[in-house]
């Protein structure tokens, strides 16, 4: 059976719509440096804020000798200190030792009406991302609890971070309002990104924030924005590398 021009033109929307649709919601995920090289100690801050900035308005990660907990919000750079005190940081020259940063812009979002814990977040929040991709989320809500930690700066030789996070500061507040910053991502990303879901906080008032260990939320409206592609600023040194045993002459390489 022959089909008109028109129809083909006309099925030929109706398929690249849909897709052009999608297209809007998908970003590129900036990194500094990898997690594995963070919790194996590196936190010299390389790249600066400035760098973080121009590839986004959404962030997280950690500052120079790991001095606290970064967000980025709306193009807005906060630390939460290991004293719970939180400042923006204005200083464009302020170097990172890590963070995932992507232009998120405002984005549609999908509102929760019923209570949830951290649990049942996360499980909602599956139901809106792809198997495969990161997943970069915006939730801004009500929050009756909210568990956070910050890590203290550190000096040098650096103790890898499970050393510090086994004496970080841990915070506790309640009824909050304020912006969960942070990510969903693939067990296939876990040594540059992280896996599963990984979140900051700031309150409105930027008077609480920091890691999240554990939430209750009341309300929220969560935007979503997946990502297709992964950009490493790489690090000048690699801890890792530098502390691993050299292989024996003529071992072979085992792993897959
Ligand atoms: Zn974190």
């Amino acid at each position: 059976m022959k089909r008109s021009p028109v129809f083909l033109l006309l099925a030929a929307f109706l398929l690249a719509a849909p897709l052009a649709m999608a297209r809007q919601d998908v970003t590129s995920l900036y990194e500094i440096s990898t997690l594995d090289n963070l919790l194996a100690g590196h936190y010299d801050g390389q790249p600066p804020v400035s760098a973080m900035l121009a590839h986004g308005d959404w962030g997280i990660g950690t500052f120079h000798e790991l001095d606290g907990e970064m967000i980025v919000l709306d193009g807005r750079v906060y630390q939460v200190r290991a004293d719970g005190k939180i400042r923006e940081m204005t200083d464009r020259d302020a170097r990172v030792p890590f963070a995932l940063a992507a232009a998120f812009g405002p984005g549609q979002s999908t509102a929760i009406a019923k209570p949830m814990t951290y649990s049942s977040l996360q499980t909602f929040l599956d139901s809106l991302r792809s198997p495969g991709r990161p997943m970069l989320f915006k939730i801004h809500g009500r929050f009756p609890a909210l568990k956070t930690r910050s890590v203290p700066r550190q000096r040098k030789p650096y103790p890898k971070l499970s050393e510090v996070i086994a004496h970080q500061p841990v915070f506790e507040y309640q009824d909050v309002t304020g912006t969960l910053v942070g990510l969903w991502s693939p067990a296939g990303l876990k040594s540059f990104t992280g896996s599963g879901y990984h979140f900051h906080f700031i309150s409105d008032d930027r008077k609480a924030g920091g890691h999240v260990l554990d939430l209750q939320a009341a309300q929220a409206e969560v935007f979503a924005r997946e990502a297709d592609r992964l950009e490493i600023a790489l690090p000048e040194t690699w801890p890792l590398a530098e502390t691993a045993a050299a292989p024996a002459a003529g071992r072979e390489i085992q792993e897959p």
